[in-house]
């Protein structure tokens, strides 16, 4: 996302995740997870403004993928859905200023609700739209047995 970003924890600088998951802003905001959490419930302006920064290269992100893949839907997902909350409306704002114009108001950008399941509900969502779509070949191919059923 940034060049200049901060430094991620994969090795690279200005990651995505670098600049809006959760440990990221937990970090920007300077105390523990628990007291950023409790500061957000409370509606602290400094958690807030937090949160609210991170929508925007998040934003610029989504708007780049639309602009790409022309989906029909982008789902975000975290494990505290108040952050989804706080963050929609800047993300949608963000978008609505930088895709493409003809995409915009196409896609709908939804928060999950699955919470700390999502990674998991997503990867099983894969599996199952495979069998689906395939229901013949999905469980004869090698790949399928062996884990790799996304590629
Ligand atoms: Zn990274």
């Amino acid at each position: 996302m940034d060049p200049e970003g901060p430094q991620c924890h994969c090795g690279n600088r200005g990651c995505l995740e670098a600049a809006a998951a959760l440990p990221a802003l937990v970090e920007r905001w300077g105390g523990t997870r628990e007291e950023f959490l409790s500061a957000l419930a409370r509606e602290d302006s400094k958690a807030m403004n937090v949160v609210l920064a991170a929508g925007e290269p998040l934003g610029i992100a989504i708007a780049n993928l639309i602009n790409l893949f022309s989906p029909k839907m982008i789902v975000i997902a975290s494990p505290i859905p108040q952050l989804i909350e706080i963050l929609l409306p800047r993300v949608r704002q963000v978008v609505d200023a930088r895709a493409i114009p003809w995409q915009r108001g196409r896609v709908a950008i939804v928060g999950s609700d699955h919470g700390q399941r999502a990674g998991m509900v997503g990867a099983a969502t894969l599996i199952l739209a495979r069998l689906l779509s395939q229901p013949r070949t999905a469980f004869l191919e090698k790949s399928c047995l062996q884990g790799g059923i996304g590629r």
